[in-house]
């Protein structure tokens, strides 16, 4: 057997888990604790990126009787057992890996025996699968209930360690994988100086600006909503912030823009929105990295650094990007919030003060299930000039004959006139949530709700609805690159492609 060489060249697996998975995967695999083991072929999905590979689980092969030796106190797949994984193999494009307990208070790594057999099915699968990465993991738990496991995905030769496991539910948990040099340490994480996160710790605990610190939240669009969102998760000292934004900054974004000075208003060329948040984030909380795009969101370049996010804030308000953030939610299972705001006018007198938040996560309601997004405004949004104008002739030329122009042209929109108090409100609310949730210490209260800042009891109305079944969310869950041929939209081929700003670049 080859001997198995854990590549140590930076780049990394990162393993992502739905928390109801979790739960079932754990229950099969400790249902012979303490003394004996128990594993399960699964199905995963994947995405190579630029600092590694993205696994996304689907669902466990469970063994069947007679797929594993019951006797033995160890985990043994048996031929007919492994004639069925790859018979998995040959059906669809999906991966196939194995994931098996050690017995309790015994260490998550992989023995001599695991050798042998991750060494034996990385060679077979990648046969069967045409290419395909093969994943391997262990977990065990000590008599307290602590879950520790490692992991290695056999991809192109290499073999990658798993690192971080993204636990995706009501909260979410970002577990890091024990490595051989430092499971005999059990050291906890490295005491922070907590003087500025004092008022954070004394309302919920020590383990909270450590959490903040473990996490990487994606802010998709960094002006209205997203700049006042980007300053508070400065502020709670967030580990990395990935943050995406096309635009240039413009004199009229001055009044909602937290990251924009006054002077900035008279720089030429204008600096970008994400070069202003940079330096905001610089600024207030220089230990957080940050990672820019000055770009969009449907970028693949983009979207490798959006994967590894514990959640996304969507800041966008516009259709292609919340169809996109859909995606991905259901995808690659990252959570998204999505934050949008509605102001309208009459004779000087405010008729709407709208905000809204809604989630999407893996098996909740799209936002096509949730008749958020139309197929008229993506075109319109995505479309070239030249087609918006030829589209707007074709309408007129339909108008001249007697036929509905609609249908070639629905018409410019009005542009979105919103003032900041609404934009920082729904922000920080947003940046709130996040913070929640990462740390399991509040509920989002609706998976979509209203209100309005204008009306008693601020009108706030609730969407509740489950997602429809026949929704093509609902058939792909954690299907990854996989459910490509399944993405609402795509980078329009006249749209520039991403460049990525880091920490110390200047505003432009
Ligand atoms: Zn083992
Ligand atoms: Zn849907």
């Amino acid at each position: 057997m080859k001997p198995i060489h854990i590549i140590q060249d930076g780049r990394e697996t990162l393993w992502r888990i739905t928390e109801a998975d979790r739960e079932k995967l754990l229950r099969l695999l400790f249902h012979r604790y303490p003394d004996s083991e128990w594993g399960t072929f699964f199905r995963f999905c994947y995405r190579r990126t630029r600092w590694g590979i993205l696994v996304t689980w689907v669902d466990a092969l469970k063994p069947e009787s007679g797929d594993l030796d019951r006797n033995s106190p160890l985990v043994e797949f048996r031929p007919a057992y492994i004639r069925r994984a790859l018979t998995a193999l040959e059906t669809d494009a999906l991966g196939v890996g194995v994931i098996h307990s050690h017995p309790q208070d015994s260490a998550p790594l992989p023995s001599r025996a695991d050798d042998d057999m991750d060494s034996y099915f990385a060679g077979e699968f990648e046969c069967f699968g045409n290419g395909r990465p093969y994943a391997s993991l262990i977990v065990a738990r000590n008599a307290d209930r602590k879950l520790s496991f490692s992991g290695r995905v056999f991809d192109r030769g290499d073999w990658l360690p798993v690192k971080n496991c993204l636990v995706v539910g009501e909260q979410l948990l970002r577990e890091k994988a024990r490595q051989e040099s430092d499971f005999f340490a059990f050291t906890r994480e490295p005491a922070v100086d907590g003087a500025t996160q004092e008022r954070l710790t004394q309302l919920l605990g020590t383990h909270a600006p450590q959490r903040l610190r473990n996490a990487v939240v994606g802010i998709v669009g960094c002006s209205g909503t997203g700049s006042p969102a980007i300053h508070l998760l400065a502020r709670a000292e967030i580990g990395e912030l990935v943050m995406v934004d096309p635009g240039q900054f413009k004199p009229s974004n001055h009044q909602r823009n937290h990251a924009s000075r006054h002077a900035d208003l008279s720089v030429n060329p204008a600096p970008t929105k994400v070069a202003l948040a940079s330096r905001l984030v610089r600024e207030i909380s220089p230990a957080t990295k940050v990672t820019g795009f000055v770009g969009d969101l449907l970028d693949e370049v983009v979207l490798d650094e959006l994967v590894h996010c514990d959640l996304i804030l969507g800041c966008t308000d516009s259709n292609y990007a919340r169809a996109a953030l859909g995606d991905i939610a259901s995808h690659y299972l990252v959570p998204v919030l999505d934050l949008a705001v509605q102001m309208r006018a009459e004779n000087g007198i405010l008729r709407e003060q709208i905000g809204e938040i809604a989630r999407y996560a893996p098996g909740l309601p799209c936002p096509w299930c949730r008749g958020r997004v139309s197929v008229e405004g993506i075109r319109y949004e995505t479309a070239t000039d030249a087609e918006r104008q030829f589209r707007a002739e074709a309408a007129a030329a339909a108008e001249q004959r007697g036929v509905d122009g609609a249908q070639y042209w629905g018409g410019t929109p009005p542009p979105e006139l919103t003032v900041g108090y609404l934009t920082t409100t729904v922000g920080a609310m947003g940046a709130g949530y996040a913070q929640n949730l990462l740390l399991g210490s509040a509920k989002l209260p609706h998976n979509r709700f209203q209100f309005d800042l204008g009306l008693g009891l601020l009108a706030v109305v609730t969407d509740d609805r489950l997602a429809r079944q026949d929704c093509a969310c609902q058939r792909n869950i954690g299907w990854s690159d996989q459910a490509r041929a399944d993405r609402s939209v795509s980078l329009p081929d006249h749209w520039s492609h991403a460049k990525q700003t880091t920490n110390n670049q200047s505003l432009h």
